[in-house]
């Protein structure tokens, strides 16, 4: 039911006008065009060259632009002789060894790569060394993930306390290695790419293939807030305050500048971590810790745990990344709603790169550009959408979403009356597995009945699958009824700050390289429109598929009556979590902690939201349809707690939040299961242990542990007694 509002004239179906016309040469044009040239954050072929391409590709398709700039805290690493990062082995007389490449690209694979404004693989805001250097025993921590140093601590007796750590990439947001490895006092911290993840054995690496060769590592953020770190909260437009290092160690602040690292953090490549890895003595690591990396002769390599070091040797970092303020903008793009100019649907992504960004952001930003150019077409031709449509480009979001999220912050309050969604596409296509889709669970049946709409471009690949949908059900995950996962967002890209500051519903595209891993060569020198044209996308027919798919949401929801998200599925969800909860709970016999009003109160959300659900379905009465649309939109808002979750105030939504032990992941009552985490630590890692429960109940610990999770049960089961309540008329 896609009633159209608008000129009587309009003469054709936006769907079929959509797959019609939506094109996979001026797709790969653009991508060309914004993947020429290194553009990271705060530079100025990010803020000038690559800003005009996407600037005059609005301009060309008739949309109002707006360009916000903001001065934010950014992070780089030196270039120049003597200054540059890098990593080595000492001898026992304290001289330097073996030193890491201060050069990613060894030998150049092809040209485009071949270009000064590259940077050398670095962790933004990692802290410097003393000039001297940081020497120190290597200790290998597996992941860095909590688990992983509560093992090595534990089970494994190892102290890491000023020892240089080193781990491996995957598994978690590398802002969370580096927190964990703080808080397990490791003086640094190096994370490596192991061949096993990003280069499997039977593979040669790029330029024979899409794997990373061993030059290749990854960079990127570890702040694990999001936004300028040094304005939390309030835009920093002209007078906005700020707190740097400095001044919190000064006098202290209310915000303690909170999710920047306090350690040197060097990311390398597998080539280097071998030379380090062979280096360490003491046990050989646990048999899920051995990875994959090898000799020179070809032999798959012991990782031991150290700190003892073959030898005499030492470790030793080199660190000078120094933090910046510099300009960032948001270019923004609006087609004025016809009927509804006051209500918004945003697609965005953001626009800066580590090197090139062929993948990241730039498959998203070519797929967003053809949107926007397919539907400046439309327009001319006499369409207007019911509602206003905003299309995004973020500056900064590698560094901590710093655009997207000053944005959120400068328009709190016109975005909690106005914003009815948010669609991201950062990595649109970042290999050709399958369609991932995302988000919050009101989503789900718009992404998936829109996925039967739009031809599989992988259809030979999957034995005739004919709907990207079809693509989904073939390579996706499914629950226990067969039914396809709808997965949900934590952190990682810019749709978070609109669904934790303000409660937007939002969600996430993007066609995956594995089920499981993020493709290879990301945030690495080697993401090049070359990689992507012979290994990705050749002919950009996945890019094609997803820039239909993404305009057909976009099409629907802005001009559909009633807005397409359904709070049915939201309430299903949420007595699905509640029921976990309650499995979990289970574990832990006589913990006091009552759900009964939570499992009123999501029943209450249930009823209510099957209600609104039928008076949705029958409304024809255009007063009607436009409070009910607003009751739509105000459920999301209704897991916003102002008052933040515990210890990280700028994550506001009681529902789902980032996960804090990986940010990229999304947890589902994210306080409570926080508070839970205590009591599983208290009572051994991740496992239930009887006797361990029994002697801390004797301590005070775990009474004021319990007390936490009653409380975030509370604050829980109100936010979802108000989600209830907002599908109400009246009081
Ligand atoms: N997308 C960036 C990354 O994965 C930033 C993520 C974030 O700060 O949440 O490194
Ligand atoms: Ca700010
Ligand atoms: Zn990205
Ligand atoms: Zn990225």
């Amino acid at each position: 039911d896609r009633e159209q509002e608008g000129p009587e004239t309009l003469d054709f179906d936006p769907f079929e006008f959509i797959d019609a016309n939506t094109d996979n040469n001026t797709i790969g044009g653009y991508l060309r065009a914004l993947a020429a040239k290194p553009h990271i954050g705060g530079s100025l072929e990010d803020e000038i060259t690559t800003k005009n391409i996407v600037r005059t590709a609005m301009e060309e398709a008739g949309l109002t632009i707006k360009e916000t700039t903001y001065n934010v805290l950014l992070s780089y690493p030196k270039r120049e002789d003597g200054q540059r990062n890098y990593v080595a082995l000492k001898d026992s007389s304290d001289n330097i060894i073996e030193s890491s490449k201060s050069a990613e690209v060894e030998e150049i694979l092809d040209d485009t790569q071949d270009d000064p404004l590259v940077y050398n693989p670095f962790i933004a805001y990692a802290k410097a060394t003393p000039a001297e250097g940081l020497t120190a025993d290597l200790v290998y921590v597996n992941y860095a993930r909590k688990e992983d140093f509560i093992r090595l601590e534990e089970d494994l007796k190892i102290d890491p306390t000023g020892k240089i750590c080193i781990c491996r990439y995957g598994k978690i947001f590398r802002g969370n290695k580096a927190r964990e490895a703080e808080i397990y006092g490791c003086a640094g911290l190096i994370i490596f790419s192991d061949s096993a993840d990003y280069a499997p054995e039977w593979t040669e690496p790029y330029p024979e293939s899409w794997w990373l060769p061993g030059t290749g590592a990854q960079r990127g953020t570890t702040y694990l807030d999001n936004g300028d770190p040094e304005t939390p909260f309030y835009p920093s437009i002209g007078g906005a305050y700020r707190w740097d290092r400095e001044k919190v160690e000064k006098y202290g602040a209310k915000y303690d500048l909170p999710g920047l690292p306090n350690i040197p953090i060097t990311p390398i490549g597998y080539n280097d971590a071998e030379k380090l890895l062979v280096a360490i003595g003491g046990d050989k690591a646990p048999e899920d810790w051995q990875g994959g990396i090898k000799d020179e002769n070809g032999n798959v390599i012991d990782y031991n745990l150290g700190p003892t070091m073959k030898d005499g040797q030492k470790g030793f970092m080199f660190v000078r990344t120094t933090e910046e303020r510099r300009d960032t903008t948001n270019v923004l793009g609006y087609f004025e709603g016809t009927v509804e100019p006051d209500r918004y649907v945003i697609l965005g992504n953001h626009r800066d790169a580590w090197v090139f960004g062929a993948i990241d952001p730039s498959s998203g930003t070519c797929t967003m550009l053809e949107i926007v150019r397919v539907f400046g077409e439309m327009y001319r031709k006499g369409w207007r959408p019911r509602r206003t449509i905003m299309f995004a480009s973020w500056g900064s979001e590698e560094y901590g979403l710093i655009g997207s999220q000053e944005f959120v912050e400068e328009h709190l309050t016109q975005l909690t009356a106005s914003a009815v969604a948010y669609v991201n596409i950062d990595v649109a296509v970042g290999g050709n597995y399958s369609l991932s889709t995302r988000g919050t669970p009101n989503f789900e049946d718009l992404m998936f009945e829109t996925a039967k709409t739009v031809d599989n471009p992988r259809k030979v690949e999957d034995d005739g699958a004919a709907s990207l949908y079809d693509n989904m059900m073939l390579r996706n995950a499914k629950d226990e009824n067969g039914k396809l996962v709808f997965g949900g967002v934590g952190s990682g890209s810019d749709y978070a700050p609109f669904l934790q500051q303000v409660g937007v519903s939002v969600c996430d595209i993007s066609w995956r390289c594995d089920p499981h891993y993020s493709y290879p060569v990301y945030h690495s020198v080697y993401e090049t429109v070359p990689l992507v044209e012979k290994f990705v996308d050749p002919g950009y027919k996945i890019h094609q598929q997803v820039a239909k798919f993404t305009a057909k949401m976009m099409a629907q929801l802005s001009q559909d009556a009633k807005i397409p998200l359904k709070v049915v599925q939201y309430a299903a969800r949420v007595s699905k979590e509640v029921n976990s909860l309650e499995t979990a709970l289970n574990n832990y016999p006589s913990n006091g902690v009552d759900l009964t009003f939570l499992k009123q109160y999501a029943n209450k959300f249930t009823k209510a939201a099957a209600d609104f659900q039928a008076k949705f379905e029958d409304a024809t009465d255009a007063q009607e349809i436009k409070r009910l649309n607003d009751q739509v939109m105000r459920v999301e808002r209704s897991f916003i707690d102002p008052n933040g979750l515990p210890e990280r105030l700028q994550y506001r939504h009681v529902v789902f939040a980032p996960s804090s032990k990986n940010s990229y992941a999304s947890a589902a009552f994210p306080a409570v299961y926080d508070a839970l985490f205590e009591i599983e630590k208290l009572t051994g890692y991740y496992s239930y242990s009887e006797i361990l429960l029994t002697i801390i109940r004797k301590g005070e610990e775990e009474v004021t542990a319990w007390e936490m999770v009653k409380e975030q049960v509370s604050t829980l089961s109100f936010f979802i007694y108000n989600a209830a309540e907002a599908l109400k008329l009246s009081v």
